[in-house]
């Protein structure tokens, strides 16, 4: 199994990139922020939860994250691999995947850590909110405190996993293609040793 986790600040690419990346590596995509729209479209008690918190920028506590990453991984029994998007965003989100995998005798691969700027960030998720229909995205406050709560409670996940050497940065500005090379780069250099 090849685990991956992508990660980076929100608007760094990490949707786009998965969805390239779960065609060339045969993986299952689990994007936490899709699981949650997709509640909050069936109007499901979780999804309603889940959306006062998303509104605001803030994350969606712990439990209720951990648990619908744990039901959509026992879904997909057959996975070759997975790759995480937006998942793990706290040190107790990392831990309880940490031990999810290790119950079935498996371990993350590698976190692929998407570098791009505060300021190109707000640039970016303005432009999408355009077409993206996303209320957080459209307001310069909430993306703002959506990166704030990156560094505070999202970075350190990266330092968790650069403590076991499996940590890799990779510059995230250029063309789709370009990002795209860099992480098959990292991702081949992992895979062969
Ligand atoms: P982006 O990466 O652009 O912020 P996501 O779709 O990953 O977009 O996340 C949107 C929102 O969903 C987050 O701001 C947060 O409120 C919630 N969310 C997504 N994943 C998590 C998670 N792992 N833990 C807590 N909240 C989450």
């Amino acid at each position: 199994m090849i685990n991956l986790i992508l990660f980076g600040p929100p608007g760094s690419g990490k949707g786009t990139q998965a969805v390239k990346l779960v065609e060339k590596y045969n993986l299952v995509h689990i994007s936490t922020g899709d699981l949650f729209r997709s509640q909050i479209a069936e109007k499901t008690d979780m999804g309603m939860k889940a959306k006062a918190f998303m509104d605001k920028g803030e994350l969606v506590p712990d439990e209720v994250t951990i648990g619908m990453l744990k039901n959509k991984m026992l879904a997909h029994p057959e996975a070759e691999g997975f790759i995480f998007d937006g998942f793990p965003r706290t040190i107790p989100q990392a831990e309880a995947l940490d031990i999810m995998l290790a119950d079935s005798k498996e371990e993350i691969a590698a976190v692929l850590e998407l570098e791009v700027s505060e300021e190109e960030i707000v640039e970016r998720l303005l432009n999408r909110a355009k077409t993206s229909g996303r209320s957080d995205d459209a307001n310069e406050d909430i993306i703002r405190n959506r990166f704030q709560v990156y560094l505070e409670k999202t970075a350190p996940v990266a330092k968790h996993y650069a403590k076991v050497d499996k940590a890799h940065k990779v510059n995230g500005l250029g063309s789709i293609d370009d990002i795209f090379e860099r992480l098959v780069g990292s991702i081949d250099t992992v895979l062969a040793c």
